[in-house]
């Protein structure tokens, strides 16, 4: 077990970007470290509230429609510094397709002003004139095993740049831009992805993956997570692989 260790959260604008059952991945965060006995605090953090950065050891940050992104996007730039600031003391960051899109340097909507993002990832999402709808399959080189899936229901289409590199590449589906091959982004401990469904409930390797830097980034050393029973976990994840993989 790993028993009297703790993490705290930061659920970004829940009231606002939520679609697609998104919560499910902070329930997964919290429920992999209870059982594993750590103790995790998690803060919902709406529009005019305070963030302290020397707190949160995880920021997460869910989808939503243009509407809702207008309102975080505006309420994002009060706190565009010290979250830059906290990506670099090396906070987690998880963030679903429209929060996705914030993170990055602009989000330009069809028939509506830029929406400015915070500059966290090196990336910047223009509306396309497709909507990407449907499961996807893709592979990621950090993680095991190899595969993540969900569901996409997105028109922007993100670009990436300089140090900011994808999280995975696109077997099945479209990710990033239906372009590339690419699917998300990284860099530093900031992670984007279009995957909803929700995503983690759905590849909790890549959920422990996470936990195990929350815990490194709050007590400034590896940590090796106690070991689940995830048969349950396994047969979902394995039966949502396309089978073009
Ligand atoms: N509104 C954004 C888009 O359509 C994000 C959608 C979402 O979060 N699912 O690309």
């Amino acid at each position: 077990m790993n028993s009297g260790l703790k993490i705290n959260i930061a659920h970004l604008y829940p009231e606002l970007l939520n679609i697609y059952g998104d919560r499910g991945n902070i329930l997964t965060i919290k429920n992999r470290c209870e059982w594993r006995g750590i103790s995790v605090s998690i803060d919902s953090i709406g529009l005019n509230d305070p963030i302290d950065i020397k707190k949160y050891d995880f920021y997460f940050i869910g989808g939503g429609q243009d509407k809702q992104q207008i309102a975080v996007a505006e309420e994002l730039q009060k706190h565009k510094t010290s979250l830059l600031e906290a990506r670099d003391e090396k906070a987690v960051f998880l963030a679903i397709c429209g929060g996705y899109q914030l993170l990055g340097h602009y989000y330009q909507p069809h028939n509506a002003p830029k929406l400015n993002g915070i500059s966290l990832l090196d990336a910047y999402t223009v509306a396309g004139n497709t909507r990407f709808i449907g499961n996807v399959t893709a592979k990621c080189d950090f993680v095991t095993p190899e595969t993540l899936v969900g569901f996409e229901n997105h028109s922007g289409l993100t670009y990436l740049e300089n140090e900011t590199v994808p999280i995975a590449k696109i077997v099945v589906g479209n990710g990033n831009n239906g372009k590339d091959k690419t699917e998300g982004a990284r860099f530093c401990n900031v992670f984007g992805t279009y995957l909803h469904g929700s995503f983690l409930p759905k590849n909790v390797h890549f959920a422990d993956y996470l936990i195990s830097l929350a815990l490194e980034k709050r007590y400034k050393e590896k940590i090796e997570l106690a070991p689940l029973n995830d048969e349950i976990e396994e047969k979902t994840h394995n039966g949502l692989i396309h089978k073009k993989y």
